[in-house]
Order: C-alpha cells, then structure tokens, then sequence
C-alpha cells in the first residue's frame, strides 16, 4: 500500500508560521489556507512572507507530533506499505527538510520525499498511485478528495493545526474521508 503523509501540522509541529503571520498582524488561518490552495489568492505581501518564513532554518527544526513515530515506524514494519512524504514546501529547505524528517523518521527513504512549493498535491498523488493520504488542511482535502474516490483520506483534526480553524464538524461529508482526533486512529 502507498501511504503517503503531509509533514507541516501533519508529521511535526509547526506552530511557528502561524505565530510569525500573527505577529505581522494576518490572519493566520486565512493566509495558510490560501497557501495551500492554488485557485485562491493571496497578496504578494503575504506571500512574500510565507516565503520568507518557509526558508527560516527553524522550519527544519520543529518537533514530531504525538504519536507521529510510532506510526511512522509501525506503518514501516510491514513489507506491503510503502510511505512517502508530500509537503508544500520548496526547494529553500529541501535539504533541512530532510535532515529534519532523517532525524525523526528514519526509515522513510529521501526519494520518497516531495516538495509542491506551495502547488497542489494532486499530481504527485496520482503520480505515486497512492492509496492513503493524510492531511491536516482540511479545505485541500475537501478539494483533492472528490477528483480522486480511490484515494482514501485521513484529515486530522488536532486542535492546534491552523488549517483547521473553522469547525471540522461543518465538513460535508465524502465517503473517501475519515476525521481522526489524533494520528494513532490512522492505524485501526
Ligand atoms: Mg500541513
């Protein structure tokens, strides 16, 4: 099976953008969301911005979020699964990127990691066949999750991800999504 994680909100804790964009006076949740999402806009400044932070070094030290290496290695154990990584970052931290996720999650292989640059992950995950994916930004899914009925998604709705402001409850629901509270129900 092709499992294939976000890192940012996802694998490790990354509050640090959503403190930075608050600190300038975004809105966090509205600026991320749009990020993430190529057919919304964003102005040049916050983009700009994102930019910026999304090369600070600090985005390649951030900590695992709970539960996140045991499934990581659980999900490793068995010779059938084969996991890869789809983040919206860049190039600028590629190489921490991947320094980071070395240190945390070992045995996911460098060339299974993939950088969107802030572009839509639909034709990685097509790319890759992937069968299971798993995201923290709510309003991605609800855009991938309908062109792709084979895939199914895990969207998760811990508390502190800034993607997932609004009220997850509001969510339509799509038969190929399934809401876990934390990364461990993934694995039932
Ligand atoms: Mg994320």
């Amino acid at each position: 099976m092709n499992i294939a994680f976000d890192i940012d909100d996802t694998l490790v804790n990354n509050d640090m953008v959503t403190k930075y964009l608050a600190a300038q006076g975004y809105d966090p949740y509205k600026v991320l969301r749009n990020f993430h999402i190529r057919n919304l806009k964003i102005t040049k400044a916050e983009a700009k911005y994102i930019h910026t932070m999304f090369s600070m070094d600090e985005m390649n030290h951030l900590k695992p979020n709970p539960n996140a290496q045991y499934v990581i290695e659980t999900l490793s154990q068995s010779d059938i699964n084969e996991i890869f990584l789809i983040t919206a970052r860049g190039e600028e931290v590629k190489d921490g990127t991947i320094n980071m996720i070395n240190d945390h999650f070992p045995t996911i292989l460098e060339e299974n990691i993939f950088f969107t640059a802030g572009g839509s992950k639909e034709d990685i995950l097509k790319e890759l066949e992937i069968d299971v994916f798993v995201e923290d930004n709510i309003e991605a899914v609800l855009e991938l999750a309908p062109k792709m009925p084979e895939v199914k998604f895990f969207v998760l709705s811990y508390s502190e991800t800034p993607h997932n402001h609004d009220p997850i409850a509001a969510m339509d629901p799509l038969p190929n999504v399934t809401v876990v509270e934390n990364l461990i129900d993934i694995l039932s």
